[in-house]
């Protein structure tokens, strides 16, 4: 499958610093940031700093260095937020995924119950 980087997105653009944000945590590789329409008390959104439009692009196509750097960001996300009781981790994928950003990204959330997957 080919896969196409749009940088105008609007991740791209915190990313860059062109559009302010709510950073969690930030490494080489990964930048966490609250969500600015949040699910849940927890709503954190992990970005990779590579331009990777998706979790398959990203898993098949990123670096072993990147792609440990993401997840190592994920765990900081997991100690940094109160969600010691548990948490959903959601990768919206293309349409059947209805993703909105083209910008690969993790939701981590979590600080409620969030009843059972997959309801519509
Ligand atoms: P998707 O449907 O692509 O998985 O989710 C995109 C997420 O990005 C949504 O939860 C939405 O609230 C969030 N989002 C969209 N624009 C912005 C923004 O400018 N700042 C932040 N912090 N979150 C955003």
């Amino acid at each position: 499958m080919e896969y196409t980087y749009d940088d105008q997105n609007i991740f791209a653009k915190i990313l860059r610093g062109e559009i302010p944000n709510d950073t969690v945590y930030e490494s080489d590789y990964a930048l966490a940031f609250n969500d600015i329409n949040p699910q849940a008390p927890v709503h954190v959104l992990v970005i990779p700093k590579g331009p990777y439009v998706s979790l398959d692009h990203f898993a098949q196509h990123a670096s072993a260095g990147e792609q440990v750097g993401f997840m190592q960001a994920v765990a900081k996300v997991c100690e940094l937020t109160d969600i010691a009781d548990g948490f959903r981790a959601v990768c919206n994928t293309r349409a059947h995924g209805v993703q909105d950003v083209p910008h690969y990204h993790m939701h981590i959330i979590g600080g409620r119950q969030l009843g059972r997957m997959l309801q519509g």
